[in-house]
């Protein structure tokens, strides 16, 4: 290899290098160990040009800093000159793509131009000026505006607006579902229930339906958590839910009250057909068998919607009877 080809050789080998920190890795530190100490430079935007290496050293940083991402890229052509054994000229066409805040962005034909002189310390190929630049009329062959890319980045960002709304959406209706479920048993919980009670009111007096409501009160709790512990008694509330969600009907909305107080709203159903399902929980309630806690029974308060009542009123009349239904022995259902 004669002189000029060895010194074009090493200047290939200084433009692949800069390839890599640069475009590849992204790495700052190595990428300015390219830059002479009396580099200049100019960039595409207004603002982009360099006079002195500090000034090149800040744009390199913004450069690196606002595209973390790898930049792919695909090398046109490039050519490289050398002027003399320590220096010389490469110029390059390139199509650079990378991804900054979820947009994968395209540039078409940037030109870049550099004027390396070898370092006499390290005898390695360093920038002493670089200029890169875009055709101004970026656009393909059949297009006279760049349409194609404006349509591109149009549907990125929709799709971007969509996730986020979606997103959003999610995020809306999780907060509405924690706001209105009970952590423990997975069951609404009072506010709720409250809430549906009303509408159920409301659905009551304007259509004259009939409903009712049965208030479910544990038996002896506090004995469970004495005998067993506050975590059996936690146990043995969550399998009751679970009870019963599968004994209520797909109609009935099922919730936790409050301690080991459970409202059940029976739409559609009357005094009697309430009492009877009452009658299917206690029956369901006493067969089982509770994990950590064995046999417990529960005792039940009845109430159907009358005409007037409004939530205060229907289910004091469910928390009489269930008192009552206490005071007869428990592990009963009362009207
Ligand atoms: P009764 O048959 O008269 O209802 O007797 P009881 O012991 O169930 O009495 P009461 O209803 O007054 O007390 C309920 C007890 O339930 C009080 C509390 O220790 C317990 N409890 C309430 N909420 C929870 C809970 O979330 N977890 C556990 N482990 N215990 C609870
Ligand atoms: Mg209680
Ligand atoms: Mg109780």
């Amino acid at each position: 290899m004669n002189g000029q080809s060895q010194t074009e050789e090493a200047l290939h080998q200084a433009l692949d290098h800069y390839y890599d920190v640069y475009f590849r890795r992204g790495d700052i530190r190595e990428t300015l160990a390219l830059v002479d100490g009396d580099s200049t430079g100019a960039g595409t935007g207004a603002g982009e040009m360099a006079y002195t290496y500090d000034d090149v050293v800040r744009l390199y940083k913004q450069d690196l800093g606002q595209a973390p991402n790898e930049v792919h890229f695909e090398e046109l052509s490039r050519t490289v000159t050398a002027l003399n054994p320590d220096s010389g000229l490469t110029f390059s066409l390139l199509n650079l793509e990378t991804e900054i805040m979820h947009q994968r962005l395209k540039f078409n034909q940037l030109r870049l131009t550099m004027v390396w002189r070898r370092d006499q310390k390290d005898q390695v190929f360093k920038i002493v000026h670089l200029h890169a630049s875009f055709p101004t009329n970026e656009h393909e062959a059949d297009e006279s505006y760049p349409v194609k890319e404006l349509e591109e980045r149009n549907r990125v960002l929709e799709r971007l607006v969509q996730d986020r709304t979606r997103e959003l959406e999610l995020s809306l209706e999780q907060q509405r579902d924690a706001a209105s479920t009970d952590r423990l048993t997975g069951l609404r919980n009072r506010a709720s229930l409250e809430d549906l009670l009303e509408m159920e009111i409301n659905r009551a007096v304007q259509e004259e339906a009939v409903f009712a409501v049965i208030l479910m009160d544990m038996d002896h709790f506090k004995r469970i958590n004495d005998t067993h512990g506050h975590q059996a008694g936690d146990s043995c509330l969550k399998e009751l839910a679970e009870l019963l969600i599968r004994q209520s009907r797909p109609t009935d909305i099922v919730g936790r009250w409050g301690g080991e107080e459970f409202l059940i709203i029976c739409p559609n159903t009357d005094e009697r057909g309430s009492k009877d399902l009452a009658e299917s929980f206690r029956l369901a309630v006493s067969a089982y068998r509770f994990t950590k806690t064995g046999a417990q029974t529960a005792s039940f308060g009845v109430a159907a919607f009358m005409t007037g009542d409004d939530g205060e009123t229907l289910i004091g009349r469910a928390d009489r009877a269930l008192y009552r239904a206490k005071g007869a022995g428990r592990n009963r259902v009362e009207v």
